[in-house]
């Protein structure tokens, strides 16, 4: 802990996001309740952690519309605590967040997925420190594989961005989603990904329809593989 991050816990303690409790961003009773709505069934390349409804639902509104940022960290947490979210990230050589456009970023005050794929990177960055440091002998072979090669997951930004700003996708249909969204992300640096294994970061994924357009660019500009992970899916849609 730095000496400013020790000043900051003097005034705004670790506390959990959910119910308070100080010590951490995440306290073990909360996590443990959340583990009713994880989702089992994965897809190859794409992640989802929670179902969209109840307090995973109310938490992200939380976060997202009222101003909450701080719960990025609670977010963070829960996901690096998971050790099947660990090795997923860990199968990825970039991390990038969907991007908002810079007017709705300024209005915001920040990008609800950035701030967490930023502490996704650092902290299982910080895993593999530990495991290193310590010459444990792991099992998986692609974990093995990553710190002989002295792996590091890199965040990126501003590489993707969005180039227009268009009315939020919850607030319209199936079709429209799929329409608006054709051609309003690109990629400022194309040698940053190329041929890369780029995970993808949003906070719910509901059609699909903005990630897999920003899969199709990133794919387009040279990356190697491109995964998604999400907080949340919506299967209400
Ligand atoms: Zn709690």
């Amino acid at each position: 802990m730095t000496v400013l991050e020790k000043i900051l816990e003097i005034f705004f303690p670790t506390k959990c996001g959910i119910c308070g409790k100080l010590g951490k961003n995440i306290c073990e009773n909360c996590y443990n309740n959340l583990k009713k709505y994880e989702i089992i069934e994965q897809h190859n390349e794409i992640y989802f952690v929670y179902r969209y409804e109840d307090i995973i639902r109310e938490l992200l509104i939380k976060y997202k519309f009222n101003g909450n940022a701080y719960l990025y960290k609670t977010f963070s947490e829960c996901l690096l605590k998971n050790k099947k979210v660990c090795k997923f990230l860990k199968s990825y050589d970039i991390i990038l967040s969907v991007p908002l456009h810079k007017k709705r970023q300024r209005e915001r005050g920040y990008n609800q997925s950035k701030l967490i794929a930023k502490e996704l990177a650092k902290g299982i960055n910080n895993q593999i420190e530990i495991y290193s440091s310590k010459k444990v002998m792991l099992h998986k072979k692609i974990e093995n594989e990553k710190i002989i090669n002295n792996y590091s997951l890199k965040f990126l930004d501003k590489v993707l961005i969005k180039n227009k700003n268009i009315k939020p996708q919850s607030e319209k249909g199936i079709k429209e989603r799929i329409n608006d969204v054709k051609g309003i992300y690109s990629i400022v640096n194309n040698s940053c990904i190329y041929g890369k294994k780029v995970l993808l970061f949003d906070d719910i994924y509901t059609t699909g329809s903005t990630t897999n357009e920003c899969k199709k660019v990133l794919l387009e500009a040279g990356a190697k593989e491109v995964g998604i992970l999400t907080i949340a899916k919506d299967y209400i849609n």
